[in-house]
């Protein structure tokens, strides 16, 4: 799901510690740094907020 990043989000994420990103998520490989379920990491690996005007959430993300 792509949605935009505004300073709402940006605000929210940063009072709330928002965590979206694949270093986060379950299915993530470390060593590989890739996806575990084989898919694109390139999305959701390393978003800057602040750089970023657009975020692409990943359906199969699992909070460590
Ligand atoms: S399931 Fe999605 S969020 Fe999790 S590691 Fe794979 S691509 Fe990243």
């Amino acid at each position: 799901m792509r949605t935009l990043i505004d300073a709402r989000l940006r605000d929210e994420a940063r009072r709330f510690e928002l965590r979206f990103t694949c270093v986060d998520c379950v299915h993530f490989a470390e060593q590989q740094r890739a996806c575990a379920n084989a898919y694109p990491t390139e999305p959701h690996l390393d978003v800057d907020l602040a750089r970023h005007a657009s975020l692409e959430f990943c359906k199969e993300f699992e909070l460590v």
